[in-house]
């Protein structure tokens, strides 16, 4: 990081607040911590992960937002749109204190050709999910999702298991990074294809990977070994994924899963085509972009190809939110959606009791906190074996990157008494500064993608986006902390738009309310959004709950 960037990121610990009030504090901190070193895969381009998901415009938008939050009123609001800040308005108490809205363009044109010019006139940014909305938490935001993943599609296809399984994917980078890890946890052996050794090494500097090579040939024989011995092993190989893949054919290797996380969601930024190097390919995106897409997206196409030839030959193959079929597709691979999506193959069910990555950082930097919190989980939710056996596991396996935080998939009910207990923490003292809260966009009745949340949506709604707009307006309403709404996300221009909310717990009692209204929207909206399209599991949650669906009375 340059030493001039390096200074402004400032990672505020403890108990003394740099602004008028906890809200605008914990918005600064996580801003801050989506730019830690440890955290973005490249702050100094205000890059936090996911291709070019950056946390702010520009350095200019950066130190703005950050001199509008350290002056922000208690009761004020401010706005930034596409990571910059624009106005701030008198609002009241009880409202959001910043409204987020990222890489929104009018339908017909929300494309990458129409972004990426409005990106070069600095008109805009690229906000991926958590990365313009200030709650990304490094890895560990996806490991819980990806390890449900992995134990469905175990439960489903090995008995319960990954182990004696070879699993390969690729893209070790920001969120594909907690592949590996969640294959081992699933006792599995993973082979994580990546082309910048710089991923691999990070993997393993926080225990993501477990050991690299940039032999094929002995990546397979590792692996066959730990296979054998029923040993759970990842292996970071360095290649290109789309040469690698079809070389694994060559000799006659066809792993048990088959996936892959390349940023493919972006052919210009996020995937490196056939045959180059990162410095070839940094040149070739530079001097002519568009031969650069040519060659990047002939390359997912070959991808593609592959990884169909490995499922027919026995592999249970999926895709794992990156919309690299649909561009394998627009190139030509007529079978390139014969694989299904994650959701609708493993997480959907989840998603109709309104469940979904749920997490919580500690603003104090204390770790001791979240072990305070892990112990909460472990107590209140003693019957949910699951969800124990997963934090248990992750106080184990998952080192902290910047502040503390913790993820699990906690559904409707259980959030919002989850929140209520933090809350009273706080104000007992039991925790020595407030927590903040948030989720992923990823989640159960936030986002409208036809290539991922919502694909194979029962009534065929699937590219129905009213659904993430309602989300953002109802939290805003209960008080979040604040609201965001984004378009493309992990899939890509034009194929997704999506709500984010952080609401914190500083312990008050106008906290208190506004946590039991937002923490019961939010997951609400997902059984909402599946009983809508009339899910049973959606419709039988709903009832239990008593969760009001209007055409469900009368
Ligand atoms: P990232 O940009 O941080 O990492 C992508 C990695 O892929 C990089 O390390 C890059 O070097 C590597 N890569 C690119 N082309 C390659 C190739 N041809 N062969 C091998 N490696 C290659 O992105 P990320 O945050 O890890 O996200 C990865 C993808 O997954 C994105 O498309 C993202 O939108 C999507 N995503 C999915 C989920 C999910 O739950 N399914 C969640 C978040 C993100």
């Amino acid at each position: 990081m340059k030493a001039d960037t390096m200074e402004k990121v400032v990672q505020y610990r403890g108990t003394e607040l740099h602004t008028k009030g906890w809200q605008q504090e914990a918005a600064l901190r996580m801003l801050m911590n989506n730019l830690h070193p440890d955290v973005a895969e490249h702050p100094e381009k205000l890059v936090v992960y996911g291709g070019i998901g950056k946390a702010a415009r520009n350095w200019e938008s950066f130190d703005a937002i950050v001199r509008s939050l350290k002056e922000l009123e208690n009761d004020e609001t401010l706005l930034v749109q596409s990571g910059k800040p624009v106005v701030i308005f008198k609002t009241h108490a009880n409202a959001p204190r910043v409204l987020i809205a990222n890489s929104n363009i009018v339908p017909a044109y929300a494309n990458w050709d129409t972004f990426h010019g409005l990106d070069k006139r600095g008109l805009m940014m690229y906000g991926q999910m958590t990365a313009g909305s200030w709650i990304y938490i490094g890895s560990q935001g996806i490991v819980q999702g990806t390890y449900e993943t992995f134990a469905e599609l175990a439960k489903q296809h090995f008995g319960g298991s990954l182990q004696g399984t070879i699993t390969v994917t690729a893209g070790l980078g920001g969120m594909g990074g907690a592949q590996p890890l969640a294959v081992t946890m699933a006792g599995g052996v993973c082979i994580g294809i990546e082309v910048d050794e710089t991923r691999i090494d990070r993997r393993i500097e926080t225990r993501y990977t477990d050991i690299k090579t940039d032999s094929l040939d002995e990546a397979i024989r590792l692996a066959e070994e730990a296979k054998a011995e029923g040993k759970a092993l990842s292996i970071g190989l360095l290649g290109n994924a789309s040469d690698i893949l079809p070389e694994m054919i060559v000799r006659g290797f066809n792993p048990d899963v088959l996936t892959d996380q390349t940023s493919a969601h972006d052919p210009l930024n996020g995937y490196i085509p056939s045959g180059m190097s990162l410095t070839e390919a940094e040149e070739l995106r530079k001097a002519d972009p568009d031969e650069y897409v040519k060659r990047s997206k002939a390359a997912m196409a070959k991808h593609v190809q592959a990884m169909i030839d490995m499922m027919d030959k026995g592999a249970v193959t999926f895709d794992y939110g990156n919309n690299i079929r649909q561009v394998a597709k627009d190139e030509g691979v007529a079978r390139a959606f014969d694989f299904p999506g994650f959701v609708p193959a493993y997480i959907r069910p989840q998603f109709c009791e309104g469940k979904g990555p749920f997490r919580w950082v500690a603003l104090s930097g204390d770790p001791e906190d979240i072990r305070k919190t892990d112990e909460v989980i472990l107590r209140e939710f003693s019957d949910n074996t699951h969800l124990c056996n997963w934090i248990k596991m992750a106080q184990e396996k998952i080192q902290f990157q910047g502040l503390p935080s913790r993820i699990c998939w906690l559904g409707y009910g259980e959030r919002a008494r989850f929140g209520k207990i933090i809350n009273d923490m706080v104000a007992s003292g039991e925790l020595s500064a407030p927590i903040v809260i948030g989720r992923d966009h990823l989640d159960s009745g936030s986002v409208a993608s036809p290539n991922r949340e919502t694909e194979a949506m029962k009534d065929g709604s699937d590219v129905v986006s009213d659904w993430p707009i309602l989300n953002a307006m109802i939290n805003a309403v209960g008080g979040a902390t604040w609201v965001s709404v984004h378009h493309g996300g992990g899939v890509g221009m034009g194929y997704s738009q999506h709500a984010g909310m952080v609401i914190v717990a500083d312990g008050t009692k106008e906290a208190e309310e506004r946590l039991e209204r937002v923490l019961t929207t939010d997951p609400g909206m997902g059984i909402a959004r599946h009983v809508d399209a009339g899910y049973d599991l959606a419709i039988q949650t709903a009832k239990e709950k008593g969760v009001r669906i209007p055409m469900m009375e009368g």
